[in-house]
């Protein structure tokens, strides 16, 4: 069976669970998922024997090229998306239904129950998502293309990193080699930081030049067409200090045991904890403060999370980051993150970038 045709099939049956007599999933990334569709605008109503895409004219083409199987409501020009839909609720004699709650807004809440006065409208959370958690075959092969291409473009990084070079000309070359080796592009805006600028998690590259410190933080990924990876390194470009060196032997040490701990049975937060406790010990626990990974897949950002507050259990086929992180205000930081794959008997890191401090050494 088509592998998006037995992802509905799965939902249906969460839906009906859930008390719906559909979902109307609005999330466009979850309609890509259940369609193959990669286009945008487009909803997808999924009832409890069929289902149906509601799209506009511009996606015609499209939708029959990459979903072909499906029933198709194309609302003509000029006349509403949140119209179609009522048209399409009406035909289908829907009493209940369900919504995406973390996707729909207020507004097309209201003009959808404005459309539908009689209907229920059932808040769903996470339906999706959560089977979005467990990657197939061919998803991982091609979440293991776009670790390729974020590799490849690092190696160039590498080999071509001067002192003279900004923040911002380190993020323009990964995205410009990303894209030659020939990825769609970059999955996320470079985070690329300059010594100090290394303390800020999320730095936006600056004019700051790399020789002006001694180390530069870069946190990239690709995205192959769908999905995405994600890693982060610290390069060393001038002499090591005792501080860089033990920060970073910390946090290399926290990823490990992080990583080591990753198998099905366990949970988010018992992988969180193993980073956690070994930074906490050191004295740096409160200059680390974000959670320790996060799944990866359609969406850079995706279920599940790896935090003190997640308690999702690991299991065979997702996919997460880990990227314990230790930020000094005024001195830099160091985060060191992989992309593991959770295997039937443990864990597989898909991500290869070299690790050691000794290998971190660049010009
Ligand atoms: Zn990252
Ligand atoms: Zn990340």
């Amino acid at each position: 069976m088509d592998r998006h045709q037995a992802r509905r099939d799965r939902l249906r049956r969460a839906v009906k669970k859930a008390g719906a007599d559909a979902l109307l999933v609005t999330n466009f990334t979850n309609v890509t998922y259940l369609t193959g569709f990669t286009g945008e605008d487009s909803y997808l109503l999924l009832r409890g024997n069929g289902e149906v895409v509601l799209s506009d004219p511009r996606y015609t083409t499209q939708l029959g090229e990459e979903c072909p199987e499906l029933d198709l409501h194309i609302r003509p020009p000029g006349s509403s998306m949140v119209r179609a839909v009522g048209r399409v609720l009406r035909s289908a004699k829907i009493r209940r239904l369900g919504v995406e709650a973390e996707s729909i807004s207020v507004a097309l809440r209201d003009r959808i129950a404005a459309e539908r006065p009689k209907m229920e409208i059932v808040p769903t959370a996470d339906q999706v998502e959560a089977l979005r958690q467990i990657k197939d075959k061919g998803e991982i092969a091609r979440i293991r293309r776009a670790i390729w291409y974020a590799e490849k473009a690092f190696g160039v990084l590498r080999a071509t990193l001067r002192p003279e070079k900004t923040e911002r000309q380190v993020a323009h070359e990964l995205e410009h080699q990303m894209r030659l080796f020939g990825a769609k592009g970059s999955s996320f805006s470079s985070i690329v930081g300059v010594g100090s600028r290394a303390a800020l998690p999320h730095a936006n590259p600056t004019q700051r030049r790399v020789g002006e410190s001694d180390f530069i933080l870069v946190d990239w990924g690709a995205n192959e067409g769908l999905y995405n990876s994600d890693l982060t390194r610290v390069l060393v470009t001038g002499r090591i200090s005792p501080k860089l060196e033990r920060v970073y032997r910390i946090v290399l040490r926290a990823q490990m045991r992080a990583i080591a701990v990753i198998r099905p049975g366990a949970t988010t937060r018992e992988v969180d904890r193993a980073a956690r406790t070994v930074i906490a010990k050191a004295g740096y626990g409160r200059q680390f403060a974000h959670g320790l990974g996060h799944g990866l897949g359609l969406a850079v950002h995706e279920a599940p999370r790896l935090s003190a507050q997640s308690q999702t259990v690991l299991r065979p086929g997702m996919v997460v980051t880990v990227e314990p992180g230790v930020y000094l205000p005024g001195w830099g930081g160091v985060r060191i993150e992989d992309d593991v794959l959770v295997t039937p008997d443990g864990h597989q890191v898909l991500t290869s970038v070299p690790k050691r401090l000794e290998e971190a050494i660049v010009c």
